[in-house]
């Protein structure tokens, strides 16, 4: 009951968010924190005409002391944001078919393909456009110039052709017409009127040019003929889209080439800029990071969280003079700037039993008193100490109005022991660690990351990583789709100072 009630009011909200997401892409629905991401574009666009203004940096430049601003400098190359998977494959290039096509046919050309391949086909690469404008060949700017006043000339000649049109009659014009389509093969000097019309992935036809190698179109039939054997197994095993696209390309004679092109839909303004202008034109929607990238993180706040990894790595130097492994943790939340709790690995069983910090791992075994462990054990013993505490006060009160009135009997019936009045103060307000900010030496291994899941800690910032770390290296627990929670976690913050700290590479 502890846990259930708790687990689903964290799953209200994350249904309610994604709600709000439902236009977004699938991944969207599995970000957290809809407020704390911002709109990428925005941001872009805003950044110099801030800076122009100078409403950030009037500010921001002589508020930190030199030390800061070189913390500031050092921390921004090595803190990383610790992003899902479909996040990171943001940056994949694919492979994928083209033909090249004149742009006046291209709308012709784009509604036989629709009707040739399959939605399973256009779903591929929906976040493209299907055309691109062709590059035209690099040359220099003379032969650029010579050209421009060739087809300067041609125009002209081509305007004193329709004006010698208009007086012949219908049957001429149609023949010069017609004349005027044959004529045209691409040329670099009309490489502008070129089009490139994406046919589909590499990945769905990977044999497509060589089999095309292998095929004929007959003119009378209207159809594709594998040259040789007729009941060729490689022909006889192509789907129906598959002999479509080939009598598509095969009926117009086009010639396949292969370009790179974004995978998947581009999730920063930046990037998708690039592509759109140098790669292939495409979409982008702004995207919501499952953990906020370092751009959209302040300053300030990162000198604050300076100062909470400091007092960690205070927790760790702890540990290690009572013969622990030197990792430390302290637990902030972030809205008070309190500090809720702070920690260390206790796994030596030795120093427990000498040590006044058996107190703090009464419920715990040295096996399993890992840091983490230990400051939720320690934080949830604060926490139901603080709840009887709060629980006494309002019985002292209600005893008083009882005594005034005869309600005894029906509260009796409803709750009666004392876990069950626990259990209607938690409900009311936090679980165990909602909302808090977690600061740790070291990645925790997979077992502590699953803690942190069921504590429903909000942000994990961690110094160095561990090679079976639960929370980026070895899996990535807090953006595990089939869990109820997720949270942010940064990596690498002040990753020097936290690895002087222990020697082992194994996570804790
Ligand atoms: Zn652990």
């Amino acid at each position: 009951m502890y846990t259930q009630t708790a687990m689903s009011s964290h799953k209200r909200d994350h249904n309610e968010m994604t709600q709000q997401s439902e236009t977004n892409l699938e991944i969207n629905a599995k970000t957290i924190d809809i407020n704390k991401s911002d709109n990428n574009k925005k941001e872009s666009k805003n950044k110099p005409k801030k800076s122009n203004t100078g409403s950030n940096q009037k500010e921001e430049t002589p508020k930190f002391t030199e030390e800061e601003n070189y913390f500031l400098n050092r921390i921004k190359t090595q803190i990383k944001p610790v992003l899902d998977d479909f996040e990171e494959y943001g940056l994949v290039l694919d492979t994928i078919y083209v033909v090249d096509i004149l742009a006046q046919m291209a709308n012709k050309h784009i509604k036989t393909l629709s009707q040739i391949i399959s939605d399973e086909f256009t779903s591929e690469f929906n976040h493209l456009k299907k055309i691109k404008k062709k590059p035209s060949p690099i040359v220099d700017d003379k032969e650029k110039e010579k050209e421009k006043e060739k087809e300067k000339e041609k125009e002209k000649e081509k305007e004193k052709e329709k004006e010698d049109n208009s007086e012949n009659n219908d049957g001429d014009k149609n023949e010069k017409k017609n004349s005027k389509k044959t004529k045209k093969p691409p040329s670099a000097s009309q490489a502008g009127n070129i089009l490139q019309l994406l046919i589909c992935g590499e990945s769905r036809f990977k044999n497509l040019k060589v089999i095309l190698e292998r095929v004929e179109y007959d003119k009378e039939l209207n159809d594709i003929k594998f040259i040789g054997d007729s009941d060729d197994i490689e022909y006889q095993s192509l789907s129906n889209e598959q002999k479509g696209i080939i009598k598509f390309i095969k009926s117009n004679d086009f010639i396949i080439s292969i370009e790179n092109v974004p995978k998947y839909p581009p999730l920063l303004y930046e990037i998708w800029e690039d592509w759109n202008y140098n790669i292939w034109p495409c979409v982008y929607r702004a995207h919501i990071f499952s953990t906020p990238l370092i751009s959209n993180v302040k300053n300030e706040t990162l000198l604050e969280m300076r100062k909470y990894m400091l007092l960690a790595i205070e927790q760790a130097e702890i540990g290690k003079n009572r013969g622990h492994k030197g990792i430390g943790a302290v637990l902030i939340d972030p809205d008070s700037n309190r500090i809720v709790a702070t920690s260390y690995d206790q796994t030596n069983k030795i120093s427990v039993d000498k040590t006044p910090e058996i107190l703090e791992t009464q419920y715990l075994s040295p096996v399993v008193s890992h840091c983490i462990m230990t400051i939720m054990n320690k934080l949830s013993i604060e926490q139901v100490t603080d709840i009887k505490r709060r629980m006494k006060e309002q019985n002292d009160k209600e005893e008083k109005e009882k005594e005034e009135e005869e309600k005894v009997e029906n509260e009796n019936k409803t709750c009666n022991d004392e876990e069950c009045n626990i259990l209607s103060f938690v409900n009311l307000g936090q679980y165990l660690a909602t909302n808090f900010h977690l600061y740790i030496t070291k990645e925790p291994c997979v077992m502590c990351s699953m803690a942190l899941v069921h504590s429903r800690v909000k942000r994990v910032v961690y110094g160095s990583s561990s090679r079976d770390g639960g929370l980026g290296t070895y899996l990535k627990i807090h953006t595990e789709k089939s869990l109820n929670h997720r949270f942010e976690v940064y990596k690498d913050f002040m990753n020097d100072e936290c690895k002087k700290l222990f020697d082992s590479p194994d996570a804790s």
